[in-house]
Parts: structure tokens; sequence; C-alpha cells
């Protein structure tokens, strides 16, 4: 199967060429002719199996096909945080480079001008959280009256983050004629009663989730406290026999400081993320690949793509908010049959990502509790929007689960 028999239009594949995708993932394939199409559709599947592609390549072709006279917001996607909502929107940047359809991405935690003032420019597609999506609705910024698609992208952690009245109030404000498009990774019953609301025959599309994938590799994790994670590491790297390994770090400010500290204690290593040339990321890689330095540290979209044989772990220093992605940085080890070990760090402000992680992974994960540096759980972590014990760490006496 390939792109070419999808139905997609040559400035569409010019750009999947530029991207160096060569074959479309199975998602891709059974979606993409039956989003043309105009179907709805139910997608059971995570991030990780290409369901980004999925579904904006066949919206920006429909967006470019069907012309319209005035400029509206013409497709909506709601996405429940803010790192997917970027992802989502500098994927509709990559494979619309050859078109001239708009988009723009609205999310909560920063200063709502400049969205605004994007949203003036009444963008085609709106990527968009839906907390600060209905606050600018609110405001009225936000006009959906011309709506013609509508996306919910991982409507089962819209359900698990609390946002899922959000998410009703959203679409209670949608045209009723709309192309709908639904993704969730599983089907609770109140998300698969949300769906047959929403959804005219849809034709329904599931892929394998990626965790199957993860068992072989021995996984274990640290309760510690934010500020001690880079000590704790480099306490493990002086005391385990760790040739080489990859770190992930949630940003490349992060990044950064991991390397400070680990070249202040004479471990060698290097950070590839957004802010290095691609000259820089590609020393970086080649040094670790032939042993000159001992530490790779890496953001999540640096670390796209990069290929290495033999690693024997991989360290999360930050847990990723996403937790496929959890999926996929761990999935770097243990690689060709040869054993894997991955080792996270988990703080306060990280139990529910802990806990989204666990429920993905499906079984219990070895928790050390041995070390030098354990959270401090005389501080309370902050009430989240669905405490569970399960995802808080052991009190004083620490017990394996
Ligand atoms: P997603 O599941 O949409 O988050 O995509 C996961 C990753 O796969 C992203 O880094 C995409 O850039 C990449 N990707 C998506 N589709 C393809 C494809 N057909 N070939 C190669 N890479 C892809």
């Amino acid at each position: 199967m390939s792109f070419q028999n999808l139905g997609l239009i040559e400035p569409i594949l010019k750009a999947l060429e530029t991207e160096g995708y060569s074959n479309p993932t199975p998602i891709q394939a059974q979606a993409i002719p039956q989003v043309l199409e105009r179907r709805d559709l139910l997608g059971c599947a995570q991030t990780g199996t290409g369901k980004t592609a999925a579904f904006s390549l066949p919206v920006l072709q429909l967006l470019h096909e069907r012309k319209v006279p005035h400029r509206h917001i013409r497709t909506l996607v709601l996405t429940p945080t803010r790192e997917l909502a970027i992802q989502i929107n500098d994927s509709l940047t990559a494979y619309g480079r050859n078109l001239h359809v708009g988009h723009t991405v609205i999310f909560g935690g920063v200063s709502q001008n400049p969205q605004t003032d994007a949203l003036r420019k009444n963008p085609g597609i709106l990527v968009a959280t839906p907390g600060r999506l209905l606050d600018l609705m609110q405001q009225g910024y936000v006009d959906l009256s011309h709506l013609e698609i509508f996306i919910l992208d991982e409507a089962d952690r819209m359900l698990d983050m609390g946002f899922i009245n959000d998410v009703k109030r959203v679409i209670a404000k949608l045209p009723p004629r709309k192309q709908t498009l639904f993704f969730s990774a599983t089907m609770p019953p109140e998300i698969q009663k949300l769906a047959d609301s929403l959804l005219h025959n849809p034709v329904k599309v599931e892929v394998t989730p990626p965790s199957s994938t993860v068992d072989k590799i021995d996984q274990s994790l640290y309760y510690t406290n934010r500020a001690d994670k880079v000590k704790l590491l480099i306490h493990l790297l002086k005391e385990l026999p760790i040739k080489n390994a990859l770190v992930f770090t949630r940003t490349k400010h992060g990044a950064d400081k991991v390397v400070r500290m680990l070249q202040k204690a004479s471990i060698s290593s290097s950070a590839i993320h957004g802010n290095k040339s691609q000259n820089q990321r590609q020393n970086a890689l080649n040094n670790f690949k032939e042993g000159k330095i001992r530490i790779l540290v890496a953001t999540d979209i640096a670390a796209r793509g990069i290929d290495i044989d033999e690693l024997p772990y991989v360290f999360n220093c930050d847990l990723p908010e996403v937790p496929e992605t959890y999926v996929h940085r761990i999935g770097r080890t243990g690689r060709a049959g040869l054993s894997g070990k991955s080792i996270s760090f988990c703080d306060q402000e990280q139990l529910d990502e802990w806990k989204a992680i666990r429920k993905l992974i499906g079984k219990d994960i070895d928790i050390v509790q041995d070390h030098p540096f354990p959270m401090d759980t005389t501080v309370t972590p902050a009430p989240r929007p669905s405490p569970s014990n399960q995802s808080r760490p052991p009190r004083r006496d620490f017990r394996r689960r």
C-alpha cells in the first residue's frame, strides 16, 4: 500500500515525500480514503500509530478542494493537552506546506492575545484544548457556526483528565450537520455513549496499541523530588554498570541543565533538542554511537527518528505528558532481541502522568524504594482532577508493590 493509492492530491504527496514518509501506517491506509469520502469515523488508536496524519491529510485536502467564498473556521480539532495541540498544529504546517489552508492553535496557561489575533484571521482549521476554547468562545472570539468537520482526539483521556463536561459544552455549540472523526484509545461506556450521540453510520478503524511491544523491557520507577532528579541520575550512573544511556527530559532547558550537571560530575554527555542545529544534533548522535560520550540527553521531538541499535538503558528524567510517549521512549531500548532497561523518575507533580502510564502499560512496574533521594512525602501533593491512591508514592514504610 502506498500513499498514491489513497486518493491524496499531488501537493500533499509532495509534502509527505519531504517528511520522508514512504508508506502509510495501518490507520492511515484505512482512514484516509473514508474521510475523503466524507464518512464519519470512529478510530480506536493511540498516539504513535500515525493517527494525526490519518485525520490531518484528508481534512487538509477536503478544505483545499471545497473552496468557500469567505474565511471561516471550517474544522475544529479538540485535543486534551497543550503538547498534543502543538504537535497537531505542527503536523498541519508540515503536511499542508504546499496548500493554502490556514490553521492555528489555542491552549491555556499562556496569554490569550496572540491567540485572539490569530483567530481574527478566521483560520480554516482550529486546534484547541477544551478549557481555552470554551473561554474564548464565551468571550466571543470563536465562531463555529460554519464548521464542516469536527475531530475529537483522545476522547478517553478527556474523560480521565476531567475535561469531558467541557467537551460536551463545546459539542453543544457545534452545528448539527458536520463530518465527525472520533478518536479514542479505549472505549469506556461514557465515551461509547458520546460516540453514539455524535457519529452517523461511522467507519470503524482499530489498530493495535504499541504497548504490547514493551513487555520485554525491564522497567523501574523511582519516586523522587524534582530538585533531586539529576542527583539521582548521577548516583545511578555511578552505581550501576551503565555503559551508555539515552535520557529524556520534557524541555530543551531541562536537557541543557542535565548536561551541565552531568559534565560537572565528569560524566560525558550531549543534548539534542530543537535549539540545536542539525549539525550539532548529528555530531552528538555520532559521538554517542561511537562511544565518545556516555549519555545522550534528548527531548521527545528531537529524539524522533534517531535510531540506535544497541541501547541498553533509557532514563525518563521527566515523565512524558502523553502516556504513549513513554512507550515510544522505552521502546528505543531492548531492540533486536537485546535486553533493555528503562528507569523513570516521578516527582510530586507527575503522579497523574504515572497513573496514566501504568494504565496504558497494564502491568505493575518495579518501584525502587531504597535510594538516597526519596520523594519528600511531608509535602502534600496538589489536588488533582481524578485522585487515586494508586498513583500516590509509598509513604514512610516503603514497600514493594
Ligand atoms: P502520531 O501517532 O500521529 O503522533 O504519529 C507518530 C509519529 O509517526 C510522528 O512522529 C509522525 O511524524 C510519524 N509518522 C506518521 N505517519 C507516518 C508515516 N506514514 N511514515 C513515517 N512516519 C510517520
